[in-house]
């Protein structure tokens, strides 16, 4: 059978991995820790740094395509594999989802809705900067940031002399005006090398201290919010030319969307994918990456996915015995730190609302 590498080790790459092993094929995991998560699944692994040239080429010479389960591959190493015919996803997603500048313009260019932005290369242009956007606004860094990390919200006047030394210590970054949302969804999506593209059912995610704590499926959201979304993924898909599973984070408010950002891969708020549908996002993206058809994509009603931080871990494992309802996954990292991403847990049911009254009784969620 053929071989898959997956460039990074997480919780992403062991889902990936373990799909793509009961499609019958054979892993290979690029990562510097060794028996990281999805080394635990595959059936071997490089211990090495992502940028390690060498263990690319090995990685390369090994396997019959690669992929990768976060965004920030090294470009070179991208390019590398490409060149050798065994990168299908490309180049284009990744150099895009790396740096907020560049996703921001292609939303721009694929002619939907962002927040007001504007870019900062130094701290002397904050002042300038924040003129057309007003309070509240945010500040990220460009590059690298996630789960919050990065950010600065800006409430008014005051706060720009805060504003301009995060510039100076984190160079480039962006301001964004502070959409006063009514909800967050988000779309996964796979498309095929072919152009095809299937639309997993729109979530609705709420966030605790900028972490993803709950997705909840189907998104209560109008059809017309919907159509808009689905219409931004098509239309973000084409003009990037995506392969493969690819995400795209949203604000609602009243009728309109503001798409917020982008991942070229498997997302969190998918995760409900492996028990509420017929195919996973990942099963998903292992076909678009190995070249066989979409699966039509069959959703089963209704599902609830809550993410298990460090801290949560043990009170919600007792409550999991006690009811013994949830799909449990537990991503075997070795060590338990607070808000770090251990497991996850899913609640399927046919219809949305009675399976939410069922997990509020339980207290196994929370009403605002
Ligand atoms: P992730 O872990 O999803 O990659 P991240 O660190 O890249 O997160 P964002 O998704 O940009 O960060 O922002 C984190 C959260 O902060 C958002 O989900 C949203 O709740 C809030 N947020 C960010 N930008 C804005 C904005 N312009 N207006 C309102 N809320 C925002
Ligand atoms: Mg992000
Ligand atoms: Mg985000």
């Amino acid at each position: 059978g053929s071989t898959i590498g997956i460039i990074g080790g997480g919780q992403l790459g062991r889902m990936m991995a373990t799909t793509a092993r009961h499609m019958g094929y054979s892993i290979i995991v690029l990562d510097p820790t060794p028996d990281c998560p999805t080394a635990q699944v595959a059936d071997d692994q490089l211990i090495a740094a992502y940028d390690d040239m060498e263990a690319i080429r090995q990685l390369t010479e090994r396997c019959d395509v690669i992929t990768y389960e976060f965004e920030n591959v090294d470009l070179q190493a991208a390019q590398y594999i490409e060149a050798k015919g065994k990168l299908p996803q490309g180049t284009a997603s990744l150099r895009i989802t790396q740096d907020r500048e560049q996703e921001k313009n292609k939303i721009v260019e694929s002619a939907q809705p962002v927040a007001t932005f504007n870019i900062v290369q130094a701290k002397e242009e904050v002042h300038d900067a924040i003129k057309s956007i007003g309070f509240p606004a945010v500040l990220k860094t460009c590059r690298g940031g996630y789960d919050g990390k990065r950010q600065l919200k800006l409430e008014s006047e005051a706060d720009l002399v805060e504003a301009a030394d995060f510039v100076e210590k984190n160079g480039r970054s962006i301001i964004e005006q502070w959409i006063l949302f009514d909800k967050e969804i988000s779309i996964v999506f796979t498309r095929g090398q072919d152009g095809d593209i299937t639309y997993f059912p729109v979530a609705e995610n709420t966030h605790k201290d900028h972490i993803l704590h709950t997705t909840v499926v189907p998104a209560r959201i109008t059809e017309s919010v919907e159509s808009k979304a689905k219409q931004a993924a098509a239309s973000i898909a084409e003009t990037i030319g995506v392969v493969g599973t690819f995400t795209i984070e949203m604000f609602v408010k009243d009728d309109a969307i503001f798409i917020n950002e982008m991942a070229p891969r498997p997302h969190n708020s998918g995760h409900y994918t492996i028990e509420a549908c017929n195919v996973s996002q990942f099963e998903q993206h292992v076909r678009a990456i190995c070249g066989l058809p979409l699966l039509p994509i069959y959703f089963h009603g209704a599902a609830i996915m809550i993410n298990l931080l460090g801290e949560d871990v043990a009170s919600f494992m007792q409550y999991i015995n006690e009811i013994g309802k949830g799909h449990i996954h537990m991503y075997g990292k070795k060590e338990n730190k607070p808000k770090r991403k251990m497991g996850h847990v899913t609640y399927i049911g046919k219809q949305l609302d009675s399976l939410e009254q069922e997990l509020i009784n339980t207290q196994l969620i929370h009403t605002k």
